[in-house]
């Protein structure tokens, strides 16, 4: 089945929106192996949209559209998707009343211009909007079926699980394509490509995708066909994969390197604090993103200034004079003290130059210092020199302590790889 998607509004032209609906779509498709052949964004112009979606209509099987369904005149995908069939329009009286009765719900009266939303093209199935007052549609064109969906993304994930997965599933009846998530952390994506190019070769280019993002990588396996072929390729995949890239596999599905490290922790039983200087409590923050954090993480104390790696950290002046606040010596010392003054088990320590300024010929911008400190004293150092600007630095560093973390709890508890216990039960995403 050949698709195409049609994002609908002027503000996914501009800089201030992006279009994210398709992708939502996008996976729906993949998931049952439809192929999307074309996706654009059109302006709020009825012409334009009649126009694109006349171009589009031969030639593919589904065609979905987002947005536009709105109440106010610059919301022309009913009336343009009209035209483009030649095809009448009406208010459905009934819609209106349900439509109204969702605002009085609220305690609002409808404003008039809301009638529009029960605007119904001939021979459409009105498709129920859960989530919000405009109702999305469904129509077939010839072999071409057409669905049009609200734009707010969370009215849209609503219509795909309660009207596009069903339908495909049931035009698509044993064409699922399931995936397979690998997320590995700091590693090179060069490097990465070089250990997976063996698998490339057993199972087709087409069946792996590399995502790489700074410090982040998902690797994406696929495989379709009938369920139980299926699921035995996707195993010996994932099998296959995790035995190349080895322990920088952190996880099998959609989580954080933090919720590992959290989890991680928690069966370890330990506690955790961090000092920050440059990221300045970014460890802490992405931390206390996981729910239930609070078992594991005691706090942290954000030591921008030396007077504070002094006070709070108890870091020595004459450390800091002879080495400097970026040094191995400094982080080493701030673990040290964090560990010892707020009573954890391990410490994560971070001092550097995030930049733009502060750089200097024997420590330049990207100089990053990260220490963590354990009952053993100080565990392991690593010193960074990524370039790129202040933010991705500060990413990058938090990226990298957080996995020497997960590395040095996975040697303590004795899993070599995430693929043993909770972490890295590998459901098919
Ligand atoms: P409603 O009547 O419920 O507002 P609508 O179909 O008219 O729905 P729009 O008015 O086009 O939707 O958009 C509503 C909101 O959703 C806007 O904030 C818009 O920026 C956002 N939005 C629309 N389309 C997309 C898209 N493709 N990706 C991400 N956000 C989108």
């Amino acid at each position: 089945m050949k698709a195409a998607i049609l994002a609908v509004g002027s503000e996914l032209l501009g800089t201030v929106r992006l279009d994210t609906n398709s992708l939502a779509i996008t996976e729906a498709f993949e998931r049952h192996g439809v192929e999307l052949r074309r996706k654009a964004v059109v302006g709020d112009s009825e012409e334009d949209l009649a126009a694109e979606l006349a171009g589009l209509l031969s030639g593919h099987q589904l065609i979905v559209l987002t947005g536009g369904l709105g109440p106010t005149s610059d919301d022309i995908t009913r009336t343009a998707v009209a035209r483009a069939l030649g095809r009448g329009i009406e208010i459905r009286e009934e819609l209106v009343g349900a439509i109204a009765a969702r605002f009085h719900q609220m305690g609002l009266e409808m404003p008039a211009v809301n009638r529009r939303q029960a605007e119904v093209i001939d021979g459409a199935t009105v498709l129920t909007n859960a989530r919000g007052t405009a109702p999305g549609l469904r129509l077939d064109a010839g072999p071409t079926t057409l669905f049009l969906f609200p734009g707010v993304p969370w009215e849209l994930d609503g219509m795909i699980g309660e009207y596009l997965l069903p339908w495909l599933a049931e035009h698509l009846d044993g064409d699922l394509r399931e995936t397979a998530v690998l997320k590995v952390a700091c590693l090179p994506e060069s490097t990465l490509e070089e250990r997976i190019a063996p698998a490339y070769g057993e199972f087709g280019r087409e069946a792996i995708t590399v995502l790489a993002r700074p410090g982040d990588i998902e690797v994406r396996a696929s495989a379709g066909g009938p369920e139980a072929e299926r699921r035995e390729r996707l195993g010996a995949m994932t099998r296959r994969l995790d035995a190349l890239i080895g322990r920088a596999v952190y996880a099998h599905r959609d989580t954080t390197l933090e919720e590992v490290v959290g989890e991680l922790l928690r069966r370890a039983g330990v506690t955790l604090v961090t000092a920050e200087s440059c990221t300045g409590g970014l460890v802490a923050e992405r931390l206390t993103r996981v729910p239930g954090s609070s078992d594991y993480f005691l706090g942290a104390a954000v030591t921008y200034s030396n007077e504070l790696k002094m006070a709070l950290l108890g870091v020595s002046p004459a450390l800091l004079g002879a080495h400097g606040a970026v040094s191995e010596e400094v982080a080493a010392a701030m673990a040290l003290g964090a560990r010892e003054r707020l009573g954890a088990d391990y410490a994560l320590a971070l001092t550097g130059v995030a930049g733009p300024g502060g750089g200097t010929e024997e420590k330049p911008v990207g100089t990053v210092h990260i220490a963590l400190a354990s009952p053993e004293g100080i565990t392991s150092h690593r010193r960074l020199g990524y370039p790129g600007d202040r933010q991705r630095i500060r990413w990058l560093s938090s990226q990298v302590a957080l996995e020497m973390l997960r590395r040095h709890l996975l040697s303590t508890l004795g899993t070599e790889s995430p693929g043993a216990g909770t972490l890295g039960e590998g459901a098919p995403a």
